[in-house]
């Protein structure tokens, strides 16, 4: 602590991020990474960029914005980039989220949100998840300047389908409905195609997880061309090179190799489903997952002592200590072998 700290410092506690071990021969199911590398053409089309290194990047990023829109179906000004959805999400929170009544997400939902709320000083209030652990959308009726979703919801891995938020964009229109797809791309369905007809609807999503770029840093908002005008004045002011050279071809080469995605993609979803059986035969209650993770609590073994006994055996996983869901822990898909690793050592402790 420090005299100089503005009171906005004193006040914040920064979301945690999970733990990347410095030792090999971990296996890291905490943070929800790909298992599996980036396409090949990522790497050749970060090593043909890296020569270009002594210029700035393309401030506009076209050539992205172009190849996200071809891929999304929609207007290159429909796309704005930024370093990691979580860019995106702040200069979202700075540049639609601030208004005089208060922004709604449910009390089980990305930590990082209440975050963004104190550091940028915007009212918020929590609406509970019912009893399944599921986003209940009658519970956004209250009044509020706007409503922020995690579709799949992160940490329980359950999706709305586009049907409900459809019905949520029409019974709002007079309030912007922020939905964050982190993880859309294992299997629930996106907002996308809901953004030629509501003007109240920005999409967010990322390169991190169905693309395996979580190091490289890149993420992406849809919407009507308004709402990504606000984000380009915020981010303009901010920093006017929206993300470096080597993320706007790596990102172009990953969204340009669909093979290499529905190949991957279709691996994880099918190790998802053998997990849940694995994890169901062991006693855990499974929530439906539709994400690259599973959140599950066991009958009778707490999540916490869990996390570190698997820690101990050199298995990663993600507790949280927070009401409602300290029984449960989140595991990221990983490969056959590292889910079959995590089911042995599971079963020597249960
Ligand atoms: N949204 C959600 C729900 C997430 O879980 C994450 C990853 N922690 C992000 C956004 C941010 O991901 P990234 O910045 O890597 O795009």
């Amino acid at each position: 602590m420090s005299r100089f700290w503005s009171p906005v410092v004193h006040t914040l506690s920064p979301y945690v991020p999970g733990e990347q071990p410095k030792q090999d021969g971990v296996v890291k199911l905490n943070t929800n990474e790909n298992p599996y590398p980036p396409s090949p053409r990522v790497l050749t089309a970060i090593a043909s960029a890296a020569e270009r290194l002594r210029l700035y990047p393309d401030p506009h990023a076209t050539r992205l914005r172009e190849a996200i829109a071809a891929y999304s179906g929609v207007a290159p000004e429909q796309v704005f980039v930024g370093n990691g959805s979580d860019e995106v999400l702040a200069h979202t929170f700075q540049a639609l989220l601030k208004h005089d009544k208060p922004l709604l997400f449910p009390d089980v939902t990305y930590s990082f949100y209440p975050v963004y709320c104190r550091l940028y000083g915007i009212a918020h209030e929590e609406v509970p998840l019912d009893a399944a652990m599921r986003i209940e959308t009658a519970g956004y009726r209250r009044p509020s300047s706007a409503i922020l979703l995690c579709n799949p919801n992160a940490p329980t891995g359950i999706a709305l389908s586009r049907e409900a938020i459809a019905a949520l964009l029409a019974e709002n229109p007079d309030r912007l409905v922020v939905v964050d797809e982190a993880y859309v791309d294992f299997g629930a369905e996106s907002a996308v195609p809901l953004v030629a007809r509501h003007d109240n609807l920005l999409v967010i999503q990322t390169f991190s997880k169905s693309r395996s770029l979580a190091g490289l840093r890149v993420g992406f908002a849809i919407g009507q061309r308004p709402l990504i005008e606000a984000l380009e004045r915020v981010k303009d002011s901010f920093n006017s090179y929206p993300v470096d050279c080597l993320a706007i071809a790596g990102a172009v080469a990953a969204i340009e190799d669909d093979a290499w995605f529905l190949e991957t993609r279709a691996r994880i979803i099918a190790s998802r489903d053998v997990l849940a059986r694995d994890l169901g035969q062991l006693g855990f209650e499974v929530l439906p997952s539709l994400a690259n993770f599973v959140f599950a609590r066991h009958r009778s073994r707490s999540g916490a002592d869990l996390a570190t006994a698997l820690r101990q055996r050199g298995v990663l996983v993600r507790h949280f200590k927070k009401p409602r869901i300290e029984d449960f822990l989140r595991i990221t898909v990983g490969t056959e072998a590292e889910c079959s690793r995590l089911i042995d050592v599971l079963r020597g402790l249960i």
